[in-house]
């Protein structure tokens, strides 16, 4: 069975994660509207790369004069909105949504070790995007029931004007409506500089030290690290749960990987029961589930999110990766799926030498900062570093 879509519809393309932002619109339908089918097949008609949905995307074009057809649900044979070429599933937004949050629960159990007798405290790092939304959301349904749990949700302010007001809104929205506690801090009061101004020294500090880093992601990465790790601290957390996806994570393993950063690799959350650096453990919850899954199940869920992209954003490295990733996994399915597994299988091998009686040595062991008490693997940590070299380009 397939559903044909003909309707006076339009979608904002800057919702979705997409190389173009273009307004798309289906004409003349009486048919009732699967609004997250429709999305999907934007998705496809204006990105290739979107393996998922290939087959839709073949629809459309077949069909472009015409309306839309949509593949039908494995399950329920309703209108689908992913077809997941790394598993074979077609899927609809209902059913999706149940095989994420199922897949989540199964990860809950590996990475959250919850101790008898003892009260844990989760700190959810939001940003008011898609994907931390869906973290918390997902987390409140599988975990608010218990009473050995308290999850206190927070976002950290980095000063982007036009991008962190309305996103925090959406933050602060959803902890509202999902009644989780929500705390906040600014650059200004961890001590660092607005990203805004920092975007603006950069190319002052480049033309005086050129090893100085030139895009403002180095930057507002290092210092929204402290800010999280602020935030846990103030409410005492026991684990940080993250809101990185399955690409997120297969980008970082690529990056890694370009940079023969094998410490790198084996430091990645999720920590479990491993803390990294005397800091709770990371938990990635999200870190089987796609990019575009993640945003579907936002969508179907109705959940507060800012969908602007940050001013800053492009031109990072990560993006070049990003881009890597979404070609390879076009090429082959199963791609990220694969980078992630490698990145397991080295932590495996690296708990087996230390079970076997090796010893790991860390090149530079993490000592604290002593300027901020951070743990650095430096004589300053980066963030102290980069705090200098802006207010001495403030100060010139
Ligand atoms: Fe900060 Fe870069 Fe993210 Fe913008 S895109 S909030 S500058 S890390």
């Amino acid at each position: 069975m397939t559903t044909n879509i003909r309707e006076n519809h339009l979608i904002n393309m800057e919702q979705l994660i997409l190389p173009s932002k273009t307004d798309f619109t289906i004409e003349k339908s009486n048919f009732q509207l699967d609004y997250l089918a429709v999305v999907v097949s934007h998705m496809a008609a204006k990105s290739e790369r979107l393996t998922q949905t290939t087959s839709v995307t073949r629809a459309i074009m077949a069909d472009k004069l015409g309306g839309l057809e949509i593949p039908s649900c494995d399950v329920c044979g309703k209108a689908a909105v992913v077809e997941q070429a790394y598993s074979g599933r077609v899927l609809c937004g209902h059913h999706l949504a149940k095989s994420i949050r199922k897949k989540v629960a199964k990860e809950l159990r590996k990475q959250l070790i919850l101790k008898k007798g003892k009260h844990t405290t989760i700190f959810v790092a939001i940003s008011g995007g898609k994907d931390s939304a869906a973290l918390l959301e997902l987390l409140v349904d599988i975990l608010g029931v218990r009473p050995d749990v308290t999850i206190i949700a927070g976002t950290v302010d980095e000063g982007i004007e036009g991008y962190r007001p309305p996103s925090l809104q959406c933050a602060m929205d959803l902890c509202e409506t999902l009644g989780v506690e929500f705390v906040t801090v600014t650059y200004k009061e961890l001590g660092f500089e607005e990203m805004d101004t920092v975007a603006e020294l950069i190319p002052g500090m480049k033309a005086k030290n050129p090893s100085a880093p030139s895009m403002p992601c180095s930057y507002c990465g290092v210092f929204r690290r402290q800010g999280i790790n602020h935030l846990a601290s103030k409410i005492d957390a026991d684990v940080m749960a993250l809101g990185h996806n399955l690409d997120d994570m297969a980008q970082t393993v690529l990056m890694n990987m370009s940079n023969g950063d094998l410490e790198r690799t084996l430091r990645l959350a999720p920590h479990t029961t491993t803390p990294i650096d005397g800091l709770p453990p990371r938990i990635v919850p999200l870190r089987w589930i796609p990019e575009q899954e993640v945003h579907l199940y936002a969508v179907h869920k109705n959940l507060p999110i800012h969908h602007e992209e940050c001013p800053h954003a492009r031109g990072a490295l990560r993006w070049r990766h990003r881009e890597m990733v979404a070609t390879m996994e076009a090429d082959v399915p199963g791609t990220r799926h694969g980078l992630v597994r490698m990145a397991d299988n080295m932590k495996e091998l690296r708990n087996q030498i230390l079970e076997l009686g090796g010893s790991e040595k860390r090149p530079n062991p993490p000592k604290e900062c002593p300027v901020c008490f951070s743990m650095t693997s430096n004589n300053r940590c980066k963030a102290c570093e980069m705090r200098d070299m802006l207010t001495r380009e403030l100060d010139n």
